[in-house]
């Protein structure tokens, strides 16, 4: 599919794409670039790449796909310091989680002759790094591509190929739709994640260690999901606030009057809404996302 492919950041998502990779034989050659020696090291040891350099230019020189899987913020200065670099023809592609602030930050950098395909897959788990990846990751999973306007069909065509050998369904959209869908269904649910188990963090010590001890009735479901990488997820409401703080103030109203039903005994709300979200989660699993 690939005669050099170039990964630049190679954790939990950038590792298992590379495993797809060399599981399938779907690249001659696969690169990594990373900041830190010991990832470097780390992608040699596990066989996920064959040559490796800190070196964005370096890295990028000759490659026809380069995967670019750091965390958001990250994406601009790096598109900023390969773009001279890119061979004609190269297709650039990215995994960010939100998708309009990436495209802003990286398209002005994509010279001419070379093409930017956003794309986000919906998997990932509470790891970080090279050693988390696994090649079933994105089994079953979506995987959204947001093309550009005026995007070179063929390109994006390609990074589809891909991610359906990866196992993933496919859907195409909008950049400002997808990071509205996910703002519901990702970053608010994070969100509360991280606010529940603060919360609980910041109680008395002795009740702290009762809420870890008898974590398994809910609690210890939202510390998986607030495990998740702390600068990841700073970059994710860092660029995506405004869909988020329309989602969150929703969200904020809802538990408001969850709230005065429960202070006015409105047994009947309480039960009708818990009701609603029961078949929710059948649904869930009716479309194999459970
Ligand atoms: P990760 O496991 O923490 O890996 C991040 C990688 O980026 C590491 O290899 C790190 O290298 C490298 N890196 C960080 N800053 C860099 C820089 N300035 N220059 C070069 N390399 C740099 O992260 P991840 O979970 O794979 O997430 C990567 C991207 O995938 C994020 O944009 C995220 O939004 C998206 N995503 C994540 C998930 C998820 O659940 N985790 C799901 C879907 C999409 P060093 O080791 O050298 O620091």
């Amino acid at each position: 599919m690939f005669d050099r492919v170039t990964f630049i950041g190679i954790g939990l998502i950038g590792s298992s794409m590379a495993r797809v990779m060399k599981r399938d034989g779907l690249a001659k050659t696969i690169v990594a670039c990373a900041r830190r020696k010991e990832t470097l090291d780390t992608c040699l040891k596990l066989g996920i790449a064959d040559e490796v350099t800190p070196d964005y230019a370096a890295a990028v020189k000759n490659a026809d796909l380069i995967v670019i899987a750091t965390p958001i913020s990250t994406n601009g200065e790096i598109a900023k310091a390969i773009g001279p670099h890119l061979k004609p023809g190269a297709i650039v592609t990215d995994v960010g989680s939100v998708k309009q602030a990436v495209i802003d930050a990286v398209s002005p950098h994509i010279p001419k002759g070379a093409h930017f395909v956003p794309a986000h897959p919906l998997a990932g788990t509470e790891h970080s790094g090279p050693e988390a990846g696994f090649p079933e990751l994105f089994q079953g999973r979506w995987c959204i591509i947001t093309p550009l306007p005026g995007s070179d069909a063929s390109a994006v065509q390609k990074v589809r190929d891909f991610w359906e050998k990866a196992g993933s369904k496919i859907e195409t959209m909008q950049a400002d739709h997808h990071d509205k869908v996910l703002a519901i269904t990702s970053h608010l649910p994070h969100l509360i994640a991280f606010t529940i188990v603060g919360t609980a963090d910041d109680l008395a010590e002795d009740l702290k260690q009762e809420v870890i001890q008898y974590s398994a009735s809910g609690f210890r479901d939202f510390t998986r999901i607030a495990a998740s990488d702390p600068v990841m997820w700073r970059d994710v409401f860092m660029n995506n606030r405004e869909a988020v703080l329309e989602i969150l103030q929703r969200f904020t109203e809802d538990l408001t009057a969850l709230q005065r039903a429960i202070r006015r005994g409105d047994g009947e709300a309480l039960q009708t809404l818990f009701a609603r979200t029961r078949a929710i989660r059948r649904g869930v699993i009716d479309a194999k996302q459970a």
